[in-house]
């Protein structure tokens, strides 16, 4: 019988965590608190105002430092938008809304065409985009035979060839009714998806799809995913699933008007508890059936409360060193592995930013490192001179880390080649991005250690470890922990 008068403590007022109370809500559970460090919710989802000109007036935009897009996929964020009363703008844009759409262009600052076969035509492009759209079918086909159960969220059982959580498969919010939440389980056997425990590279090697890495990274790599030669492949598929991938390819995308943050700052207005804010957790012991947490406020105080259970929405790899950590936790949270994800708005020189968001694929190779690889513009509206956000990754398996100083630099010198001069940078930041396990650590169990962990101690992990770094995963992966386990 739950106990739904459950004295409960979420930390992180991230996606996370606030889906998390969400769903507690759902479930009947009203008695928790979530921690928030910063004075603000939202987490990677931050979407600072600038002013900017239109039609000769001056008037405040939403950029975005962290998260932009979403798809039809992204069901478990319906909810969220559902709930909170405030909704995503596409995947067809009307005029003066921030719109996806995009180019991709060489690093000389030349427009690139690389899936128009009619632009800068000749054959061996042609034979090319060919055999992209054969191996696109056949692996499309491939996940829905040979890796039968591969879309559904988390990485439960996948090592073990099997396959258990929400279906991702379903219209509507995961099958989810006004009445019930949770109601979309699959569970099965399928030897073939421990296959997903390789590299994507390899995995698209021994399935004969190699072409298909073209399609995929620039959603992936270029959004600070990491490189297709040591990211696992489920991390790859379960985000950009057959479906989303297409999404992608043919600007079906989802952005929000006032930026993501506001999906949870809506979110956070409407819980029965919202977060409590610029409160830090810096200390958590777990004896006999307590969980104590120490919080530091904005006084720098700190303060003991007690709770009967802790969901943690925050990195784990840091929690193992503030909290009681067990060996277990100890151990199987010092193999988590992060991207070092950089970004930056900057305005560009007058009449001189770009337009359109914009690839640059050369860039979105380990040896480029570093390199401006993606930049986003998000309102085409305000012609040329609109601020836009420039992103690259800082770190690669078995290469040298580069400097968050030489990334900045290194992105002003590609926009400058690309012909997008900068003049001021504003919000640069780096960010813990995308945690995971290698290839190898997938492969060991990793994420079925994680499951016997779940509720010992009274302590439930969900966040962007579970599933992957997106909204809509950690997202659901709340779903699925309070779904199971409250
Ligand atoms: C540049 C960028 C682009 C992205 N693009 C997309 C996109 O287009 N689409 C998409 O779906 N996703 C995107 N993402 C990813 C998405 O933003 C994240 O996956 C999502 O925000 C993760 O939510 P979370 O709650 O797990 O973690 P976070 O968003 O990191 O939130 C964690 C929260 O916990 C707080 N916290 C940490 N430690 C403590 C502590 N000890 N005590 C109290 N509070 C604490 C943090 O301050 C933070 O607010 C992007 C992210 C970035 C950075």
């Amino acid at each position: 019988m739950a106990k739904t008068d459950e004295r409960i403590c979420i930390i992180g007022g991230g996606p996370a965590g606030l889906s998390a109370a969400m769903y507690l809500e759902k479930k009947g559970y009203t008695n928790y608190v979530i921690y928030e460090k910063l004075n603000k919710v939202g987490g990677k989802c931050w979407s600072p105002k600038i002013k900017v000109k239109h039609n000769g007036k001056e008037e405040e935009r939403s950029f975005e430092t962290g998260a932009i897009m979403g798809a039809i996929t992204y069901h478990a964020v319906s909810e969220m938008e559902e709930f909170g009363g405030y909704y995503h703008k596409g995947p067809d844009f009307k005029e003066g809304e921030p719109n996806m759409r995009r180019e991709f262009r060489k690093t000389t600052g030349e427009v690139d065409h690389p899936f128009e076969p009619k632009v800068n035509f000749s054959f061996k492009k042609l034979s090319g985009l060919l055999k992209l759209k054969k191996q696109m079918k056949k692996l499309n086909k491939l996940m829905q035979t040979k890796y039968v159960g591969y879309d559904c969220y988390g990485h439960l059982g996948v090592a073990k060839g099997e396959y258990y959580g929400i279906s991702k498969g379903v219209d509507g919010y995961c099958g989810a009714t006004k009445e019930n939440s949770f109601p979309n389980y699959i569970k099965g056997t399928n030897p073939n998806l421990k296959d997903l425990a390789l590299p994507f590279a390899e995995f698209c090697r021994i399935n004969g799809v190699e072409e298909v890495q073209r399609i995929w990274i620039a959603p992936f790599t270029s959004f600070g995913y990491g490189f297709f030669d040591e990211i696992p492949a489920a991390l790859v598929m379960k985000y950009l699933d057959v479906t989303t991938a297409l999404e992608f390819v043919n600007m079906k995308l989802w952005t929000w008007q006032d930026g993501t943050q506001q999906i949870y700052v809506h979110v956070n207005e409407k819980l029965q508890h919202p977060a409590v804010l610029e409160t830090e957790v810096v200390k958590v012991e777990r004896p006999e059936g307590k969980v104590l947490v120490t919080i530091k406020g904005k006084d720098g105080k700190e303060k003991v409360e007690q709770f009967d259970k802790l969901i943690v929405t925050t990195p784990l790899d840091y929690f193992a060193k503030y909290a009681d950590a067990s060996e277990e936790e100890k151990e199987l949270f010092s193999k988590i592995i992060h991207e070092r994800y950089c970004d930056y708005i900057a305005t560009f020189e007058e009449g001189k930013s770009p337009n359109i968001s914009g690839y640059l694929v050369e860039n979105m190779v380990p040896e480029r490192l570093g390199h401006a690889m993606v930049y986003y513009n998000r309102w085409q509206c305000l012609d040329r001179d609109c601020p836009a956000t420039v992103y690259a990754l800082a770190n690669h398996t078995g290469t040298p880390d580069v400097d968050f100083d030489v990334v900045m630099k290194t992105m002003d010198e590609d926009m400058q080649k690309v012909g997008f001069p900068i003049k001021e940078k504003m919000y640069a930041q780096e960010v813990y991005y995308c945690p995971h396990v290698s290839a190898k650590d997938y492969a060991d169990g990793w994420y079925d250690k994680l499951e016997a962990l779940q509720g010992k101690n009274n302590t439930y992990f969900a966040g962007e470890i579970i599933s992957f770094g997106d909204m809509e995963d950690t997202c659901a992966a709340s779903k699925d922990i309070i779904g199971r386990f409250f």
